[in-house]
Parts: structure tokens; C-alpha cells; sequence
């Protein structure tokens, strides 16, 4: 899933995919914010987002997502897969058939690949909820613009909370990084650049307790600071959250094993501590979360929940 950014212009919203928030370097945050302002004086504005596309890194020549997901299922359709567009509302999993039910039908197999991948992290504070997309956001290139000479608060103390807070400090007139420890995680080059930047004051060993709101917008946060208890409230146009990701792992059954922060736990073949449940992607732990990776995850598993269905008609009951 490529990152969406939305650019405002006369005729409408236009997005425009971008490379992941980590490999967002300052050239192209900086080269996004000349085009929106471009955006406003150029004549020809479709050739304009086009030549973005262009020079976006990592992007060879366009939207690289959507192509390679056409792509994948018109394979898959070729080779005979149905594909279903439904949610997946509950399983048993743990027999020799698996059930998996979804709003209008139910599957039986003797194999299930699950990959429902990750999301991001929430604060669980009053106001969250209520505020979010009138103020409350997970991602500062998408709605960034939205803040242009505002005051934004961001909340988290690792990478993405820095790369995000200092290109915020290009669009907003104040950010306020709020945290809860005394030492960022963030990269020592991270944390200098942050510690440089005039428009970034970062409140130290403190925590969002409230986001309040005059209904549609955000106007405020209530601060809490973990040594003194002391608490505070602080105005703001708009609260970021970059907390980090947990996965999706709901269906996943108790049985299956599962590291600390729920990632799921597999073996080479992306087969699970249950026989005949695999995971592929976001919501298995791994090194990398990449498109690249979840789709090789996806034909290993295939390629795994294959050789079990084939053992399984033989009358072997597992491999391990
Ligand atoms: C903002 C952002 C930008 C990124 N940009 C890049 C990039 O440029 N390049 C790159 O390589 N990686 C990028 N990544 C990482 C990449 O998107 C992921 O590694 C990849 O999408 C993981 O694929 P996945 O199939 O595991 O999960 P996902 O792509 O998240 O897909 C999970 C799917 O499962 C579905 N699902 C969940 N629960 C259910 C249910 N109960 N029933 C039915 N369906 C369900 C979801 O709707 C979703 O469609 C980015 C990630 C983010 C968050």
C-alpha cells in the first residue's frame, strides 16, 4: 500500500502516491511543498502532477501500487483464484477444516493464508476518536497541508515522530513534539535537526491525557507530565500520532503463537504454530515491512498452504 498524498487545487483533490514515510527524504518533502505552491500559478497542472510522479524516488514512472495489485489479481483470475470483496467477520480455525464466515457465506478449507496486515497505533484518549480527519491524524504528508501556519502538536519520540515533526516545522507556524521519556529514540542526526529547528519545541516527559475539540476541530490538548503530575492545556489546530503499529491480528486464534506486541509467529514456510495456518505480510514478525516482502510472503505461503493441502489429501498429517 503506497502512502497517499492529497493535494488541494482548484479543481478539486488530487492524490498522488508517494515512497513509504521513512524513505520520504527532505528533497522529496521539499520538492512536495514547491508543487503545492506551484500548483496554485501553473497553467497546465496535470502535466505538472505528472512530472511529480516522475521524480518521486523510488517510484519508477508512476503510481507503482495500484499497477502491481492489477496486476496480481488479473494473474491470480487467470490461474482460477475467485476473488471475494467482503470482511471476514469471524473463523474456527483450529480443526482440520478451517471455517472462515464473512458477512453473506461461509468458506470451508482445509488451508487459510491470513494477511490482514497492520495499523497504526492509537492514543486511546477522550477526543481521539471524536476528532479524527477534523484534526487528528496518523499521517502528517497527507494532511499536512491542512496546517499551513497553524499550530500542530505531535505526539511519539521515535524516527518517524522526528521526520514527521520536522516536516511539519516547514508547513506549520509552531509544533510542539510532545513525549513521554526523557530521551527521544529517534536517530542522534534526527534528534540534532530537531533540537535546531526555531519552530519545534519539544515538552519532555509528558503524555495527551485529552484532545478537545469545539466539536468539528481541534482546539486543544490536555498535557499530563509524568514527574511532576502536573497537567496543563495547550492550544492546537491539530494532533499527529506517530506511535508506531500494531497488527491486525483479531481472527488470529489463541493457539497460534504470537510474539509480545501480537505479531504472529512462522517457520520458513510461513506456516504458524497451528498446521495449516499461515500469515504473510504486516502481521507477521519479521525485519522488514515492505510491499516486496509481503508479496514474497504471500507466494511462500501459497506455495506452503499448497504442499499442506496436497499432504493432507496423501493422509500425512504434518510435515514437522
Ligand atoms: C503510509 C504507508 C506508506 C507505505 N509506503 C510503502 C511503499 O511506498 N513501499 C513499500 O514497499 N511499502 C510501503 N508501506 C508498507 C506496505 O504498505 C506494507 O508492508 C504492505 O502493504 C503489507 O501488506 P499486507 O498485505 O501485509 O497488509 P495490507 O496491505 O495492510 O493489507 C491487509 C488487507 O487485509 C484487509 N483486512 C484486514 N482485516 C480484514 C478482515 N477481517 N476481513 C477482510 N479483509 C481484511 C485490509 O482491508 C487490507 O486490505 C507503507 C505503509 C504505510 C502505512
Amino acid at each position: 500500500m503506497a502512502e497517499m498524498i492529497r493535494v488541494m487545487y482548484e479543481g478539486g483533490l488530487v492524490e498522488i502516491s508517494l515512497n513509504r514515510p521513512d524513505e520520504l527524504n527532505s528533497i522529496n518533502r521539499q520538492m512536495i511543498a514547491e508543487l503545492h505552491e506551484a500548483l496554485h500559478e501553473a497553467a497546465d497542472k496535470e502535466a505538472l502532477l505528472t512530472e511529480l510522479r516522475e521524480r518521486v524516488r523510488g517510484i519508477a514512472g508512476g503510481n507503482v501500487g495500484p499497477e502491481l495489485m492489477d496486476s496480481i489479481r488479473t494473474q491470480a483470475e487467470r490461474f482460477g483464484a475467485e476473488l471475494v470483496t467482503d470482511d471476514v467477520v469471524s473463523v474456527d480455525l483450529t480443526g482440520e477444516t478451517k471455517i472462515v464466515r464473512t458477512h453473506d457465506a461461509e468458506y470451508a478449507a482445509r488451508a487459510v493464508i491470513i494477511a490482514t496486515g497492520s495499523h497504526y497505533r492509537k492514543l486511546g484518549v477522550p477526543g481521539e476518536e471524536r476528532l479524527s480527519g477534523h484534526g487528528v491524524s496518523w499521517c502528517a504528508t497527507c494532511d499536512g497541508f491542512f496546517f499551513r501556519d497553524k499550530t500542530v502538536v505531535i505526539v511519539g519520540g521515535g524516527d518517524t515522530a522526528a521526520e514527521e515533526a520536522l516536516y511539519l516545522s516547514r508547513l506549520a507556524s509552531k509544533v510542539y513534539l510532545v513525549f513521554r521519556g526523557k530521551e527521544l529514540r529517534a536517530v542522534k542526526m534526527l534528534q540534532d535537526r530537531l533540537m535546531g529547528e526555531s519552530r519545534i519545541k519539544v515538552i519532555w516527559n509528558s503524555s495527551i491525557t485529552e484532545i478537545k475539540g469545539n466539536g468539528k476541530v481541534v482546539t486543544a490538548v490536555s498535557l499530563e507530565n509524568a514527574e511532576t503530575g502536573e497537567t496543563k492545556e495547550l492550544s492546537t489546530d491539530g494532533v499527529f500520532i506517530f506511535i508506531g503499529y500494531s497488527p491486525n491480528n483479531q481472527l488470529i486464534p489463541p493457539a497460534v503463537l504470537m510474539n509480545e506486541q501480537g505479531y504472529v509467529l512462522t517457520d520458513e514456510k510461513c506456516e504458524t504454530s497451528v498446521p495449516g495456518i499461515f500469515a504473510a505480510g504486516d502481521l507477521r514478525q519479521k525485519f522488514a515491512n515492505q510491499i516486496v516482502v509481503a508479496a514474497a510472503d504471500g507466494c511462500i505461503a501459497a506455495l506452503g498452504a499448497a504442499q499442506y493441502v496436497e499432504m493432507q489429501k496423501a493422509g500425512v498429517r504434518s510435515l514437522r
